[in-house]
């Protein structure tokens, strides 16, 4: 047996333990408290599909919750909660091709996505999860189509529509990429319908001003803000956005709650009626025609207003109608009443920090904030912005740069990488292969490095910390205050893999330190990893005898003044030009201030080929590259 005998991480144990026992003590469960100030991040939920999260966005979902955990241990009230974007046409056409029910299937996939949701350590609220095909969820979705149709926001006319044939069902403009539909890749066509649509053009100048007042990176709000489109031509304003169309001839979704009859015309269906509820037993293959139409007992109603006979509308809602409002009900997720109850949208309002992908920007962010306009005009929300902060995230790609993929063979097997390696490890080689909103080439050998990582601070733990208290060198006295300050920064900026890499530094100089480290010292770098690695963490404070759980803990304080005693700036130079400037330990070697140089990717680029590199202890670092 080797010298590590007796002291092998059990990760596969470890980890099973704790997700059980944080479900036990409730500690991610979000509670009103009028002391403390709330913080509400979210992700932008998942489609369940029965492969499995989907590993490129492995990333961004361990990413918010470290915003999560960081939060909650910097003394804010966190509301972190998860759920399903369950209907639409991806469920639908797979459960045709399956030859089962769409229910059944997204219900499977959900507990399968939930198991590696928790394996991944993601500390969402369980207890606010909602599932827009849950008949109580798109009640709301329904009240939310009514309240739009009730102030003329919802029309229906005859229009030239964009219609995928082998879907056989029309589609908004953003689900067409090139000329053809984004599900099937079958070239879409035109055709004249009639069609619901939601009047987003008479808020347009309102979405497209209000983009001033909104906290999102200048380049990702440009992109937003042109999809809105704005034309001040001849004294004319016009806007490149068109009205939503929102109807759809398939199933799987929220039949829209309307009326027709013959002397009374168009009537909505009554709220207290609500939901009308999409008919489980129904032959759904797509015809063109909306499938609802075949089933008599759905179809044939009595009219609200006068009780003659009338026929309900056939055709669904979209699937982005049911995401444009979800974040408004995790704040009260089981209310019968209201969409969400005064108290909790007063107290949890909106999203603190929202996350997703870029492709957001240009539907889902632009109707979301729409329908929040409408809701606060008619007095439901005490705000009209969801979304002050949204941060977009990179993917996960294969070290060539392709996207993964089944139909490429190149998607890794995320129940197989949970197993080998546990959900610390696949958090920690997420984070530290790059700046978080880029777009990171991952591969399996990226595990290696952290996983020696988890090692060496696991032997730290064990061969060096035996719960008492020891004096420790001042040195590593001001590292440890410097390393609070710098991952407090890197979560800040989101940029993990800076973190990390002081994580890294810091073990390796408690390892080379003779001598038993200082249990409180100890217990600080626990708190600082638990937000990156937090079942090796939690295991850590537990063994250390503490009672209460690391994620509940308060976040660490660094003295100021300790941090930055001892520290100068010296001058990153190419062929003589300042190109950076980096904060170093005074007397810092020439090899300690290159490995600074390193984490600023832009710089390393230009210099990691120079023909000669120039040092002046304190002073100045000067690279000559041969391009000059
Ligand atoms: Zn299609
Ligand atoms: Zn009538």
């Amino acid at each position: 047996m080797n010298e590590e005998k007796g002291i092998t991480y059990d990760f596969a144990s470890v980890e099973s333990k704790w997700i059980s026992e944080w479900e036990k003590s409730g500690i991610y469960k979000a509670k009103i408290d009028p002391i403390k100030p709330k913080f509400y991040c979210l992700d932008t939920w998942p489609y369940p599909s029965a492969e499995g999260v989907h590993f490129g966005y492995v990333k961004s979902f361990c990413g918010m919750d470290v915003v999560a955990r960081y939060k909650r241990m910097s003394g804010f009230n966190v509301l972190y909660p998860m759920g399903w974007d369950t209907l639409g046409l991806p469920a639908e056409n797979y459960a045709i091709k399956i030859k089962r029910h769409p229910k059944e299937v997204t219900d499977e996939s959900i507990k399968n996505f939930k198991k590696q949701f928790n394996a991944f350590g993601l500390g969402y609220d369980w207890d606010r999860e909602i599932n827009t095909a849950d008949p109580s969820y798109y009640k709301w979705t329904q009240w939310l189509f009514l309240v739009m149709f009730k102030n003329g926001l919802a029309y229906r006319k005859k229009a030239v529509v964009n219609w995928c044939p082998k879907d056989k069902t029309v589609l908004a403009e953003e689900q067409i990429i090139d000329g053809v539909c984004e599900r099937c890749g079958e070239k879409t066509e035109q055709k004249e319908l009639l069609q619901w649509f939601f009047k987003i053009t008479d808020y347009a100048d309102r979405l497209y001003e209000d983009c001033s007042q909104l906290n999102w990176d200048e380049k990702y709000l440009n992109l937003h803000r042109n999809w809105i489109g704005k034309d001040v031509k001849e004294g004319k304003t016009t806007f490149h956005i068109r009205d939503w169309s929102i109807a759809r001839q398939r199933y799987w979704g929220p039949p829209i709650p309307i009326i027709y009859c013959e002397s009374c015309g168009t009537v909505p269906v009554p709220e207290e009626q609500l939901p009308v509820v999409l008919p489980t037993d129904i032959d759904f293959t797509p015809t063109g025609e909306s499938p609802l139409m075949k089933d008599e007992s759905f179809v044939n109603t009595t009219c609200p207003t006068c009780g003659g006979s009338a026929k309900r509308e056939v055709d669904i809602l979209d699937t982005l109608v049911s995401s444009a409002w979800y974040e408004f009900r995790f704040p009260d997720p089981r209310n019968s009443e209201r969409f969400v109850s005064k108290e909790a949208i007063e107290y949890w309002r909106n999203v603190d920090h929202y996350q997703g992908t870029i492709e957001h920007l240009t539907a889902h962010l632009v109707y979301a904030r729409f329908v929040t306009k409408v809701l606060f005009d008619q007095g439901y929300l005490p705000f009209d912005e969801p979304f002050p902060k949204y941060t977009p995230v990179g993917m996960l790609v294969d070290k060539s740069g392709t996207k993964f993929s089944k139909r490429l063979g190149n998607a890794p097997d995320t129940n197989e990488l949970i197993q080998n390696n546990g959900g610390d490890l696949l958090r920690l080689s997420g984070y530290f292969v790059s700046p978080f909103d880029d777009i990171s080439r991952w591969g399996v050998e990226d595990i290696v490095g952290v996983e020696k990582f988890r090692n060496r601070l696991w032997r730290v733990f064990k061969e060096k910390v035996d719960g008492d208290r020891y004096d420790m060198p001042e040195e590593i006295v001001r590292q440890t205050h410097r390393l609070v300050r710098d991952v407090e920064q890197s979560i800040e900026k989101m940029r993990y893999n800076v973190a990390i890499s002081k994580m890294m530094v810091f073990v390796s100089t408690l390892l080379n330190h003779e001598g038993e480290v200082d249990k409180e010292l100890w217990e600080t770098f626990t708190k600082v990893l638990a937000p990156f690695a937090p079942f090796i963490a939690e295991e850590m404070w537990s063994q250390m005898g503490h009672q209460k759980s690391v994620h509940v803990e308060h976040w660490p304080k660094y003295d100021r003044a300790l941090v930055e005693q001892g520290i100068i700036s010296i001058a990153v130079q190419i062929n003589g030009k300042v190109r950076d400037v980096l904060e170093v330990e005074t007397r810092s070697t020439k090899d300690e201030v290159i490995a600074l140089v390193k984490e600023n990717a832009k710089i390393w680029k230009q210099v990691s080929e120079a023909t000669d590199c120039i040092f002046v202890e304190d002073k100045i670092i000067n690279f000559v590259t041969s391009s000059r």
